[in-house]
């Protein structure tokens, strides 16, 4: 780490693109470079259609990451979890799970997180730093090569809050959609967000095809910010005109999520005014049933399906989320807390 290499995968091609010209090379080149690392290459030798001499001035600049799988767990419904180690140690999780149309990834953006939401096992001893774009694109890599099979979606909600690590998410986002990165649809990925207004703003302006999913929880002011700290810096009325600019934006149909917990945000009272606040926007609610978190005592809903159903009787469309891995340690950032301790 000391030796001031340069992950080759925390650059987009643009910006390779721009080394390869400032050392003289014709743009091409960056092309050809690029093709190699995300057809999977893990070191400059074998760049064959690159010059020899070329090959080792890239490896004396740049490194390709590999990050080691510390722990794998396998549930009884397919769905995997991962936990990768960087580079420098640091352990994130990646979830993989089966679907009909194939499989979807769960990724991490940051090695811990500053929201301070209630209910999340990845926020409990705060942010340890930020994930770079390479190795948030690793964990589609490592995951996919591990399994044997492509993976074809992907969900950004994981540990870490992707819209405060906006700089390397992009990135990302840039090289998972190039046709000649790893030519994922943007229709074929998701962002959650607790909610940083101004960042999804900024989003919005960048005219992606991704599904945003917005982390609501609550519908009133007091109660969303006893469970999500950031309502205080962003209030529900500044997130939703921050979503309604999102949707006039892109056209996109954005997504709330909704994690009911058992007397807290379920009851009737809660889906009203969920109702007639997303009341005509172009949106979906994903009702997620608790994941109990060791260190916090929130217990699942008993009225999740009567909240489902007073919201589609209010014109709002609603589904349950399929749970998938509850027998292993699925809440986000549990299984590397276990590591850690
Ligand atoms: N920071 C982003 C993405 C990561 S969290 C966000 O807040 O959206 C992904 C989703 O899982 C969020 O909706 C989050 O609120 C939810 N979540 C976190 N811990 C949970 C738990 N113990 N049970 C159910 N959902 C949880």
């Amino acid at each position: 780490m000391s030796d001031g290499l340069k992950n080759i995968k925390d650059f987009t091609l643009n910006e390779l693109t721009e080394w390869f010209m400032a050392e003289g090379q014709p743009a091409y080149r960056a092309k050809q470079c690029y093709k190699w690392i995300y057809s999977g290459v893990e070191d400059f030798s074998q760049m064959t259609d690159i010059p020899k001499n070329l090959r080792e001035e890239l490896s004396e600049r740049f490194y390709i990451s590999a990050p080691q799988i510390a722990d794998k767990q396998i549930s009884k419904d397919k769905t995997v979890k991962y936990l990768f180690r960087h580079r420098d140690g640091a352990l994130t999780e990646t979830v993989v799970m089966s679907y009909k149309y194939g499989l979807s990834a769960c990724i991490s953006t940051q090695v811990g997180c500053n929201m301070g939401c209630a209910f999340c096992a990845s926020t409990l001893d705060g942010k340890e730093r930020d994930l770079s774009a390479g190795e948030i694109i690793d964990q589609l890599i490592f995951a996919s090569r591990d399994m044997g099979e492509r993976i074809s979606h992907v969900v950004l909600m994981g540990m870490g809050e992707p819209l405060d690590n906006y700089g390397n998410v992009l990135k990302f986002l840039s090289n998972v959609t190039n046709p000649i990165g790893l030519d994922f649809s943007g229709r074929n990925i998701s962002l959650s967000t607790c909610g940083l207004a101004d960042k999804i703003k900024m989003l919005a302006d960048e005219k992606l095809q991704l599904t945003l999913s917005v982390s609501l929880h609550s519908a009133f002011d007091g109660k969303r910010s006893e469970i999500m700290p950031v309502n205080r810096r962003y209030n529900i009325a500044t997130l939703l005109n921050a979503v309604r600019y999102y949707i006039e934006k892109t056209g996109r149909r954005v997504s709330f999520e909704y994690t009911l917990i058992d007397g807290k945000n379920d009851t009737p009272a809660d889906a009203e005014k969920l109702a007639s606040l997303l009341k005509g926007m172009l949106c979906h609610v994903n009702l997620i049933p608790v994941n109990n978190v060791r260190e916090k005592n929130f217990k699942k809903s008993r009225n999740t399906e009567k909240f489902k159903e007073m919201l589609l009787k209010l014109g709002i469309n609603a589904t349950v989320r399929r749970e998938l891995g509850s027998d292993i340690d699925a809440a986000c950032g549990q299984l590397r807390r276990r590591h850690n301790k």
